[in-house]
């Protein structure tokens, strides 16, 4: 399953992050931010954290993520929008010559020690 991949990235992650003195401490929250085209559903991405957190420092945390829009920029006519069907053309020009702004993010945000 590709939500499970990237749980075990963001606990990966979660864990070298968090310092030593707190290293027992229990963590609340991790925010995370994952762009759209990651096409991540939260729903199975928290289901997955659940499970490969347990025997870590991060059981019983809770994932909180913020999706992040997609946003495009042509390279012909300079136009930029948010992309929410799987279609990249230009919306002015139907130029395919396009950059992606963002969406394709994985970020750890913040973790919340209790
Ligand atoms: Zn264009």
């Amino acid at each position: 399953m590709h939500e499970m991949g990237i749980a075990m990235q963001i606990i990966e992650i979660a864990t070298s992050s968090i310092p030593d003195e707190l290293e027992n401490a229990s963590i609340k929250k991790v925010n995370v931010k994952i762009g759209k085209l990651s096409a991540v559903v939260p729903e199975s991405l928290r289901f997955c954290f659940e499970i490969a957190a347990k025997d870590t420092c991060l059981s019983g945390a809770e994932l909180d993520i913020e999706e992040i829009p997609v946003r495009a920029r042509c390279r012909e006519c300079s136009k930029e929008w948010t992309i929410h069907d799987p279609d990249f053309k230009c919306i002015e020009c139907g130029s395919g010559s396009i950059d992606i702004l963002s969406g394709r993010e994985l970020d750890i945000t913040s973790i919340e020690v209790q």
